[in-house]
């Protein structure tokens, strides 16, 4: 960790995650020297390499902007480089590559065969329209596209990107390479897409949280859910766990919450979705038409009482203050759907006090297990139905969460899901790195 401190200074996010994971791995890397000789973690720390690039594009009025563009490989030793793409104003290298890091032992987990990469930009699709949005979308493309390809890195959505965006860069894609193949996720249903794809990661998040309620012999049936964001992965939170019996009652947006003590269910899910579709703003407009519901300007949902927690937005949206606000109300369950959306601060405070906490990178790993579902229906050239693609899914949550418990269970029966994930998905790649040699 000292080593890579002094190389990237300034990279928190990235260390952040890199910290995490070598903690957790300590023992099983003392363990197996034959890691340490062969210079797993050195290796494993660094992205094979990384792609920026400059993207220029012309607003409605003529006026030329520029962003930045990145595209992260971090390693492919189970499979081609898998990640999604962000386009939101925060994005930098730190970012990305704590985001690709992840994503190696994400995918591990899925049992599919991927490797992780991340990529994105600085730019805001908020306020700009759908001109505006292709024409960077296809700028963003016209560099990228020469580093990814269906067998070599296929990229998928993340925050900022969406079925539209994966729709105008897969059109620039066809048209530079003159193919049409699977080479990116999230497609739209009548050009290669998966049934389910939209909903799945937050299907996968309640399936993971009910596979963890069921160690306690518990299930969603009655419970109340406090939900942050309202995006690609909250919404099928939302839809699930409402399905399951539970009452959902917060989202939120960076600039507040809204709290709906009536539940977020059906009608009010369909009306926030086309809310999100017009490109509007969603969570003001919600508290003006549900007048049972209240808008909390500058806080996070995690002060309302609930049961389950589920974060769904972005990086550290709950710190040490949120998530002892959490316990002191009686919440016995919080799995991340976001990336790393707990600080270690917070973390530490759910181990401590034995609260049932799991990380995103198992969580929300439902989301890629579907797009490497994606990638399957795309080679075979069929689709499969809504059913047999749910059922899958539903599978692959229960293996993943089958890992967490077998290398994460402490002496106390208290199930330390951070660990658990950590080591199952290390341990598949560090494998295939050994039996690769040094490249
Ligand atoms: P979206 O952009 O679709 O949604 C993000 C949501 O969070 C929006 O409602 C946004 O509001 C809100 N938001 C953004 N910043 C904040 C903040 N600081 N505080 C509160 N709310 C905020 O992104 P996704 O749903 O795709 O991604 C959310 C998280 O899930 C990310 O961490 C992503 O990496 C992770 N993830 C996504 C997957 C996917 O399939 N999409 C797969 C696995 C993980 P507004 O729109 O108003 O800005």
């Amino acid at each position: 960790m000292l080593e890579l401190e002094k190389k990237h200074p300034g990279e928190l996010e990235y260390l952040q995650a890199v910290r995490e994971v070598l903690e957790s791995i300590e023992e099983v890397y003392n363990e197996n020297p034959q890691f340490e000789s062969a210079g797993i973690i050195e290796r494993i720390v660094e992205p094979d390499r990384v792609l920026m690039f400059k993207v220029p594009w012309t607003d409605d009025g003529g006026k030329v902007h520029v962003n930045l563009g990145y595209r992260v490989q971090f390693n492919n030793a189970i499979g081609p480089y898998k990640g999604g793409l962000r386009f939101h104003p925060s994005v930098n290298l730190s970012i990305l590559k704590f985001l690709g890091f992840e994503q190696i032992f994400k995918n591990s987990l899925t049992t599919l065969p991927m490797g992780g990469a991340k990529g994105g930009s600085d730019f805001d699709p908020k306020g700009k329209s759908n001109t505006e949005i292709m024409r960077f979308c296809q700028s963003f493309m016209l560099e990228l596209w020469k580093l990814i390809g269906p067998e070599t890195d296929v990229p998928a959505g993340d925050i900022g990107v969406g079925g539209r965006e994966i729709g105008y860069m897969y059109g620039m894609y066809k048209k530079l390479a003159s193919e049409n193949t699977g080479v990116l996720t999230g497609k739209g249903l009548n050009w290669g897409g998966s049934l389910i794809r939209p909903e799945a990661t937050g299907f996968g998040a309640v399936y993971f949280a009910q596979e963890m309620l069921n160690t306690k012999g518990m299930d969603f049936n009655g419970k109340t859910v406090c939900l942050s964001g309202f995006g690609n992965v909250a919404w099928g939170a939302a839809l699930k766990a409402t399905e399951l019996g539970a009452k959902v009652v917060t989202i939120s947006g960076p600039d507040g919450y809204i709290h709906d003590p009536d539940g977020i269910t059906g009608e009010k899910i369909t009306y926030l979705l086309e809310l999100r579709a017009s490109n509007q703003d969603i969570v003001k407009p919600y508290s003006y038409e549900f007048p049972n519901a209240r808008f909390f300007q500058g806080k996070r949902p995690w002060e309302v009482k609930c049961d389950i927690a589920i974060p769904c937005a972005t990086q550290n949206e709950l710190d040490k203050a949120d998530a002892e606000k959490l316990v002191a109300n009686g919440c016995i369950c919080v799995a991340e759907g976001a990336n790393m959306p707990s600080t270690p601060e917070a973390i530490q405070v759910f181990h401590e006090k034995k609260v049932m906490f799991a990380p995103g990178k198992a969580v929300n790993a439902g989301g890629v297990a579907t797009s490497g579902l994606e990638m399957s229906q795309n080679s075979m050239k069929m689709g499969w139905p809504r059913e047999e693609v749910d059922s899958r899914l539903h599978q692959i949550m229960k293996d993943i969460h089958s890992q967490c418990v077998k290398h994460g269970s402490e002496p106390d029966g208290y199930i330390n899901y951070v660990k658990g994930a950590n080591v199952a998905g290390f341990l598949k790649v560090a494998n295939a790195m050994l039996d690769q040699g040094v490249v």
